[in-house]
């Protein structure tokens, strides 16, 4: 069955709600260990039943949000998500009580039972009140951003359209849309600081009520991190101030010579060749037909995943009016299908969508049939899959790139480097925010831009005195809506650097390795799925050191003076 023809039915509130009472009662009950199973089984089963529900009016509004049918039935979900996890943490509290706990976890697996315990420590009836405020304070910065009209050019644009002005050859365009972009974000500034300050109180107040020191410890259980913790993460963010931000500003001052410029901006850093950046050859069905060559090429299962979702039309990429902007991977349970939502713009994003998210999807395939509590991992562990396939599809970027092959591999290394001190720094930042929650407005930008010195010490605002104050994290979204979460990229960034080696020096070994932690899904945590493939792990001292140096040989040996 294609993606359009799996059929629709808005969930019965009511009766799920009798469903999970009614289970809640047969649990209590006495019953052998198989039926207890059986029974945890039907409740897997009524959370994907409504998960395909969800997920369905999620992507279908996001295709076309004009449909207002499906503008319906994705309010009627927002509207009910939070009795619907009321009632599903009702079950998990039953199940966690039960008296069979041992036999279950010899079943399920210690991490089931781990992973529901910290669901269980991060809500309270409470603080369901709290829970509304941060979420509306979340669609009100969303709001505000997407309300953004800049005059630019002799024209009313929003921020995603001041994007090529900003990535302009011309140094004086991108200098002033920089300028445009910075007014906008000033006019907003007492909006933007309220919201931010209002969400520090509330999550803090929330991680109060639930017995936490502050919202540090609560915003890595809700991310579900079992497995390290905040000093793990300050080892980690030390090497990368270490070993990774000097090697930044060498790459910058190659940069900088590429650019013939003498004095490099912030304005300039998003320019990396003066001919501009490397670009697909084709159009849409070209670089679907060279992503199924080089799928087909490069492994069975992988090439059999994506026949999959071609033949089921679950890849939509086209960029059409009325469709959502962004990009997403999902799985719609039941059927077993992932799901690719892209919006393609002929830059190197297209391709990007092609392998990052097909890395995605193509976990989400393998690891379909595992229980509801297994199929995701946690975010740096999905992050790899993702990740690292961008850099197992390296030998068929020629398909892609053509001529420009060669700039792509350059600007794909170089980029991704250079990101991990902005990750340590936006994470360092929200570490400093929730540990201190009362630090005043002006006091939050300063800590901000002195954090910013010592992890992009080569970022120069030049004459923009705003972004000089220290509010460059206005504009990542991250900090208003996903606390603690940025450092997921970085993290697993740091394992796909090491596929790319990895892939490298033995392919097929490489690839079974790849194939294997996409299998294991989410039952395993982070750590745990690194030390049992045998991947080095990043709160280990000098991991990222080694882990440089075969990526600096490479990047220095090439000569992107004439690229
Ligand atoms: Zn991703």
């Amino acid at each position: 069955m294609t993606f359009q023809y799996i059929p629709y039915q808005r969930p019965d509130i009511h009766i799920l709600l009798e469903k999970t009472e009614d289970l809640i009662v047969q649990l209590k009950q006495e019953h052998p260990l198989s039926t207890i199973i059986d029974l945890i089984q039907s409740f897997f089963k009524l959370q994907d039943d409504i998960d395909v529900m969800a997920q369905l009016a999620n992507i279908r509004y996001s295709l076309n949000t004009s449909d207002a049918f499906y503008e319906a039935e994705r309010n009627f979900f927002d509207e009910h998500s939070p009795s619907i996890t009321e009632a599903f943490q009702k079950v998990i509290h039953t199940i966690l009580s039960l008296p069979q706990k041992e036999s279950l976890k010899s079943h399920f697996g210690a991490l089931f039972f781990h992973k529901y315990e910290q669901q269980i420590k991060t809500f309270h009836p409470s603080i369901k009140e709290a829970l509304i405020k941060e979420n509306k304070l979340i669609t009100e910065y969303s709001k505000l951003i997407a309300s953004a009209r800049i005059e630019f050019d002799g024209n009313i644009l929003n921020l995603s359209k001041m994007a090529p002005y900003m990535q302009s050859l011309d140094r004086d365009t991108r200098h002033q849309a920089q300028l445009a972009v910075s007014r906008f974000f000033e006019s907003k500034e007492k909006e933007l600081d309220d919201i931010y300050d209002q969400l520090v109180h509330v999550r803090h107040g929330i991680a109060q009520k639930l017995g936490y020191d502050n919202f540090v410890q609560l915003g890595y259980d809700r991310l579900g991190r079992l497995d390290y913790t905040q000093k793990d993460v300050d080892v980690y963010r030390r090497q990368i101030e270490q070993d990774v931000v000097p090697y930044v500003a060498s790459l910058i001052v190659r940069q900088q010579e590429r650019l013939h410029i003498d004095n490099i901006k912030s304005y300039d850093l998003s320019i990396k060749f003066l001919s501009g950046s490397a670009k697909p050859k084709g159009d849409k069905e070209t670089l679907l037909e060279a992503a199924s060559t080089m799928y087909q090429q490069m492994d069975p299962t992988i090439d059999l995943f994506f026949q999959f979702m071609r033949q089921h039309e679950l890849l939509d990429l086209d960029s059409r009016e009325h469709k959502e902007s962004g990009g997403y991977a999902t799985l719609i349970p039941n059927y077993g299908y992932p799901f690719i939502f892209a919006n393609f713009n002929g830059t190197a994003h297209d391709v990007d969508v092609l392998t990052h998210e097909a890395g995605h999807a193509l976990q989400m395939y393998v690891s379909k049939d595992l229980i509801p509590e297994y199929r995701h991992p946690t975010l740096e562990a999905a992050e790899i899959h993702s990740m690292s396939m961008e850099f197992l599809a390296w030998p068929w970027m020629e398909l892609f790139f053509k001529e420009d092959t060669q700039k792509y591999y350059f600007q794909h290394l170089s980029d991704s480097i250079s990101f991990l001190p902005y990750g340590a720094l936006i994470d360092h930042y929200q570490h400093d925010i929730y540990e201190h929650p009362n630090l005043s407005k002006e006091e939050r930008k300063q800590r901000f831009r002195t954090l910013e010195k010592r992890y992009q010490p080569y970022k120069d605002y030049d004459d923009d005195a705003f972004l000089n104050k220290g509010t460059y994290w206005y504009r990542q979204i991250h900090v208003f809506s996903d606390p603690f979460y940025y450092i997921d990229y970085t993290l697993a960034q740091v394992v796909a650097f090491h596929f790319w080696k990895a892939y490298r020096d033995n392919k097929e070994h490489a690839l079974k390795t790849y194939l294997s932690v996409c299998k294991v899904g989410g039952s395993m945590t982070f750590s745990d799925i690194l030390k049992y493939h045998d991947l080095p792990l990043p709160f280990d001292e000098n991991m990222i050191a080694n882990l440089m140096k075969p990526l600096k040989t490479y990047l220095d040996s090439i000569d992107d003076q004439h690229l």
